[in-house]
């Protein structure tokens, strides 16, 4: 009834995203609002920037959260360092980079490609000769592939990307307080992530954070950005000292943010990791006992997002509805080559828990007529 107040089903989400959100982190949001302007709230930004600089491992000053989602923050990274003609070099393994092509080409960039299939990642020589091939202005990549699972190393890329002096795009929505990214060590010049995954608060904020050469690059420009609501230099004028108006900032979102990133410090960022490694490897674990593989190879594994394959003939739409409808689980399917032949089982944020690695187990085995992945999994946890 539209008079009713909406009352969502209880879910537990295991897809790719949005991921379970903590009660402290709802309860956050609960708070009465201030202004954008307030003074007190230019604390609240200060410290999402202090506790980002932390999960993105990273001392860069710029470093703040855009507004919309993950892809908000893929179109401040085109945006921001692609002007007509910039040749743009991109390691191209599954959807997200088609989607940042999509966006480069929309900016008339120079696009070149690499391709794997879905699922592969590149090894450090065939990166390098790649960059050092093309000699870009802008190289791009995706840290943790979230339609296939695969984690892409990012030094070697980086430091190719250096020595012909490009800057380097990382998209890390699905490694961010999860897997760790080490944007200083790595040399990641544009990094940004979203705030429904492994930080686990709700879809709403894109963080973002550029590296000194990032930021000399973005204040040199002569030619205004083609976004205005995008517009870094824009938005880094209201998060500067002058704290100048540019949109009014989603203050909900920002008490959601710092409260999840509150969360990642009190746990600390190698217990966090320790844990989403934990809960990887006891699904994975169970899913082998199952008889399934997983779909990318050992070595190359998210922690965050597992795909396994499913086995021959099964159904995948009619397996997700019933762990839907029966368990309350949600996990998605693949897409693109890899449709009806994978599921993506996100374990990221308050999602990666061994509570939920057992309860979807264990439906997998009433779903799928086999037994095992139970027992399988707690023999990784009793070790
Ligand atoms: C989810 C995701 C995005 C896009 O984020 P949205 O929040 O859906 O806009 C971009 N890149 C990767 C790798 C993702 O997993």
């Amino acid at each position: 009834m539209l008079s009713d107040f909406y009352q969502p089903p209880h879910r537990i989400l295991l897809g790719p995203g949005p991921s379970m959100v903590d009660p402290r982190v709802y309860q956050a949001m609960a708070s009465p609002l201030i202004g954008h302007t307030d003074p007190q709230f230019f604390g609240v930004l200060q410290d999402t920037a202090d506790l980002l600089r932390y999960v993105f491992g990273t001392n860069n000053e710029f470093t703040i959260a855009v507004p919309g989602t993950g892809s908000a923050g893929m179109e401040a990274s085109v945006v921001n360092f692609v002007e007509d003609g910039t040749k743009v070099a991109v390691f191209a393994n599954g959807f997200f980079p088609d989607r940042f092509t999509e966006m480069r080409r929309r900016q008339r960039a120079n696009v070149v490609r690499f391709e794997k299939p879905w699922g592969e990642v590149f090894g450090d020589d065939e990166a390098a000769e790649f960059v050092g091939r093309e000699r870009p202005g802008v190289v791009m990549f995706v840290h943790a592939e979230t339609s296939t699972g695969a984690l892409q190393p990012a030094a070697a890329i980086c430091e190719a990307a250096h020595r012909c002096g490009a800057l380097v795009i990382g998209d890390c929505v699905t490694s961010l307080g999860g897997m760790p990214v080490d944007v200083d060590a790595n040399g990641i010049d544009i990094a940004y992530s979203g705030t429904q995954k492994c930080l686990g608060a709700p879809p709403g904020l894109a963080p973002i954070t550029l590296s000194a050469k990032a930021l000399e690059v973005m204040r040199a420009r002569r030619s205004s950005c083609v976004s205005w609501y995008l517009d870094l230099k824009l938005i880094d004028e209201y998060w500067g000292e002058s704290h100048r108006y540019h949109h009014t900032t989603p203050i909900t979102m920002f008490y959601a943010l710092r409260e999840a990133l509150r969360l990642c410090l009190q746990e600390s960022l190698e217990a966090r990791f320790a844990r989403h490694q934990l809960n990887h490897r006891a699904f994975v674990s169970g899913i082998e006992a199952l008889g399934l593989r997983m779909h990318v190879r050992e070595g190359s594994r998210l922690w965050t997002l597992n795909t396994p394959r499913l086995p021959e003939g099964c159904d995948d739409g009619a397996l997700r509805t019933r762990l839907l409808e029966e368990f309350g689980i949600e996990v998605l399917g693949g897409f693109g080559p890899l449709a009806g032949k994978i599921l993506r089982v996100g374990l990221m944020g308050a999602s990666s828990q061994r509570q939920y690695v057992l309860l979807l187990l264990s439906a997998l085995e009433t779903c799928l007529g086999a037994g095992g992945a139970v027992q399988a999994a707690e023999s990784v946890y009793s070790q």
